[in-house]
């Protein structure tokens, strides 16, 4: 019969820093949540190996007694909360007092202190949960904690982590969290010595947004301002133009705190309804100051969430701020993007001299569709700016361009070419609202959706081709920097490898900014960006690490996405010649890469049968 025994209070430690340490990222959390709860006003993060081998953190905080130092590291020991009524008005982002003891126990710990009206310092270290004996230290007043050698006692929680380039991404979002909700902090991060974000006291919340996020997203915000009793929302939301593939760009914030509150996220999906397609995402910027008596964090391990009191007032004020301000904007008579935006998009190696006024009617849903070709001319600009082959000569896949500006360099077939010859003799295809090909045939009406069947024989050839080698690849003269939240910049630098036998080049200029230094060929005049865009969005949904074989397969149909006609792109006979020619050209035409039918039929049979004329 096994006995009952007390766990010693190593494993103890162990055991609940499992739920509050799971990575480099929730120590870097915790210690910056430490130095704002100190009233600091300079907080410097440097890290070596994405936090791996060492976390610093310095601070010119209120500091600690060199008496509390060992009760720094106990468990449950905190100077923060006093009573059972505290719990109920927690004014601080820390109050547990768990966080110290977790990661003394999972690392290697030296905590240096001054309080400011203090003489000298002292110092302890912890290693494993081991504590020392207190030295003096001189040191300016303010806190400052190394943790070295994470998990150095716990190697299977290390094996679980990921390349230090991805912890790095997590901290850097930690990071960012904090710096945006704690404005009169200057902020800097440090990786390997290299300045990774330098935020100075003054930057405002916007100036911190584009810090973070780039100029396109700063650009395209508008400031909102709501309450509802005593509670206050203010901050920003983005042009729907702005969206994203996944929800991560919907920052909550309630008292300081990041939260993750699906309710709230519902909230600004709904009110951007309507200016969204479905599976995009708005940006958002949402600060919540909320009495703390609505409002209880003591419900999460790493106080991610948190429970609202009446939590549908709360999901009422943001629709309602949020729809109103949208409204305001008159976003259906404005062709989506601010000026800025667009240019950049357009034409982002040649701003300064890019024409102005430009916009992309196409990253507008009110928009899509007729006004897809537009996109394509403007976006047509980008091309000087490429080498390598030269860009007007068709790939053997395209089919010839729709737009106007570049069938000057995209001649239809000849009448006699063996495309247009093949595609009339057999077939007459007729355009449907600009998205469906109707087609004769012996069989009977075959009703085609164009891109869904472009995208499908897109998908075959590239796939095919990849067999015998990386794909084609346009080299940017100029490598494009692309934004994105740090992690899911990272996200993408795991994958470089498979990434770039698909033509498309990235690579880490810093945050969470990625260089852009080819794309694949076949997309042809589409911008650039927008491809690693869709690629991230992608990567960023993933559990894991996709295996290299479900990556290629996923990212090539995410390319034969993008670079397929479009529902609603006029197209003219002989592209539909060319497209319906080429149907049985394709091994697996009946399905587009995702799934849809590309195609149906109405068999001349069911058509007699019908018409009684059998
Ligand atoms: P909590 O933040 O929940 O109180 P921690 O384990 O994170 O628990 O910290 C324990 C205590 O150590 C805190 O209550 C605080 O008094 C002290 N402390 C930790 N970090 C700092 C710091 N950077 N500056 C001042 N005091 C600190
Ligand atoms: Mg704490």
């Amino acid at each position: 019969m096994p006995r009952i025994q007390r766990l010693s209070p190593s494993l103890i430690s162990k055991i609940a820093a499992g739920e509050v340490i799971e990575r480099p990222a929730s120590v870097v959390k915790e210690l910056l949540e430490n130095a704002l709860d100190a009233g600091s006003t300079r907080i410097e993060v440097e890290l070596e190996q994405g936090g791996l081998d060492l976390i610093r953190v310095v601070d010119n905080g209120g500091g600690i007694l060199a008496d509390d130092l060992p009760l720094a590291f106990a468990s449950h020991a905190t100077s923060k909360l006093a009573s059972a009524e505290d719990l109920f008005h927690i004014g601080t982002l820390g109050f547990r007092g768990e966080a110290l003891a977790s990661i003394g126990g999972v690392g290697q710990v030296t905590l240096q202190s001054r309080p400011a009206d203090q003489a000298s310092g002292a110092e302890i270290t912890c290693q494993g949960g081991e504590l020392s004996a207190i030295r003096a230290w001189n040191g300016a007043p303010g806190t400052r904690i190394e943790v070295r050698h994470l998990f150095f006692n716990t190697p299977v929680r290390r094996k679980f982590l990921r390349t230090a380039a991805t912890e790095l991404g997590r901290i850097t979002e930690v990071f960012t969290r904090l710096a945006l909700a704690h404005l009169g902090v200057h902020f800097t991060l440090r990786h390997k010595g290299k300045l990774v974000h330098d935020v100075p006291v003054s930057a405002t919340l916007m100036d911190r947004i584009g810090l973070f996020f780039g100029k396109d997203v700063r650009d395209s915000l508008y400031p909102l301002q709501a309450e509802h009793g005593a509670i206050k929302l203010s901050g920003f939301i983005a042009n729907p133009a702005c969206e994203r593939g996944n929800a991560q760009m919907q920052y909550v914030f309630v008292n300081g705190r990041w939260v993750r509150d699906r309710s709230l996220g519902h909230a600004v999906q709904q009110a951007y309804r309507g200016l969204l397609m479905s599976g995009r995402y708005a940006v958002a910027f949402l600060f919540l100051e909320v009495p703390t008596g609505l409002v209880d964090v003591n419900v999460h391990p790493t106080k991610a969430e948190v429970r609202f009191q009446d939590s549908q007032s709360f999901y009422r004020l943001v629709l309602h701020a949020v729809r109103s301000r949208l409204q305001g904007e008159d976003l259906t008579a404005r062709l989506g993007v601010p000026q800025a935006v667009a240019a950049r998009v357009e034409d982002p190696g040649n701003e300064a001299t890019s024409p102005s006024g430009g916009t992309r009617p196409d990253q507008h849903p009110a928009y899509t569709g007729s006004a897809v070709p537009l996109a394509r001319q403007a976006s047509a600009s980008s091309a000087p700016r490429i080498t390598g082959p030269s860009p007007c000569i068709p790939a053997p896949w395209e089919i010839p361009d729709t737009n106007a500006a570049s069938s000057a360099t995209h001649p239809p077939p000849a009448p006699g070419s063996t495309q247009a010859a093949m595609a009339s003799e057999r077939f007459n295809a007729l355009q449907l609202y600009n998205t469906y090909l109707a087609v004769e045939t012996p069989e009977g009406l075959l009703v085609i959706d164009q891109h869904a069947l472009h995208e499908r024989i897109l998908f075959e050839e590239l796939r095919s081709r990849l067999r015998s080698g990386p794909l084609e690849a346009q080299r940017l003269l100029i490598p494009e920097p692309v934004e994105f939240p740090a992690d899911q910049a990272a996200l993408a630098l795991e994958s470089r490898e498979p990434l770039i036998a698909l033509g498309l080049g990235v690579e880490a200029f810093g945050g969470g900014t990625l260089l852009l230094t080819s794309y694949p060929a076949i997309l042809g005049k589409r911008p650039p960006p927008a491809i690693l865009r869709a690629v991230v969005d992608y990567l960023a949904v993933q559990d894991r690490v996709p295996d290299r074989e479900h990556l290629l397969h996923d990212v090539l149909s995410l390319m034969a996405c993008h670079a397929a006609v479009r529902a609603g792109d006029a197209l003219t006979a002989e592209q539909m010649a060319a497209l319906v020619a080429r149907r049985d050209l394709a091994t697996d035409t009946h399905h587009c890469p995702h799934g849809r039918p590309t195609s149906l039929l109405f068999s001349r049979h069911d058509l007699e049968r019908q018409f009684g004329r059998i």
